[in-house]
């Protein structure tokens, strides 16, 4: 199916995932596990989806990034080989953290109801900042600034899949 490896093809899957991910229900939807599956791509774990909806990386609607990162990334293989320049520069112009943090600024909540959970985690952060003076180390995602605890043994983030950490004492 080489004549399917194209700008255009590259293109449209992209978006389908993009559109895919952005219109399925908070936390993913079954079209959007089919997606995944049709890619190879394992969804997070049922435990690691609750981590995720309980933490204060609040979204409104979708999949997780870190999913749609997958898929991206997915999509990339199959068209790495192509020698199609337009096709080749695409994708090694596709910045991948930028794309799931655009994403992530799609689901997550709008300013004014952002307020809102921001007021609610003012009160979590104070909590949580209590439990940072204890330990004296936070370690937040560069892209995203999910709180990432060391205790939990994940390399990437769990929210975006970025290998970027920052550390803040
Ligand atoms: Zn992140």
């Amino acid at each position: 199916m080489a004549d399917d490896i194209t700008f255009a093809g590259f293109n449209a899957e992209i978006d389908k995932a993009f559109q895919s991910a952005w219109h399925s229900e908070r936390g993913g939807s079954e079209n959007w596990v089919n997606l995944l599956n049709s890619y190879g791509v394992n969804p997070l774990s049922k435990e690691d989806k609750e981590y995720l909806l309980n933490s204060e990386m609040k979204i409104t609607r979708g999949a997780f990034p870190i999913e749609l990162r997958r898929v991206y990334e997915k999509i990339i293989e199959k068209y790495s080989a192509s020698q199609d320049e337009q096709l080749r520069s695409a994708i090694s112009n596709f910045d991948m953290d930028s794309k799931v943090k655009e994403y992530y600024q799609k689901i997550k909540p709008f300013s004014g109801l952002g307020d809102i959970f921001k007021n609610a985690a003012t009160g979590t952060a104070k909590y949580s900042e209590g439990l940072q003076k204890a330990k004296q180390l936070t370690i937040k995602c560069k892209n995203c600034g999910a709180p990432r605890l060391e205790e939990m043994q994940y390399d990437n983030c769990l929210f975006c899949g970025s290998k970027l950490f920052e550390r803040t004492t």
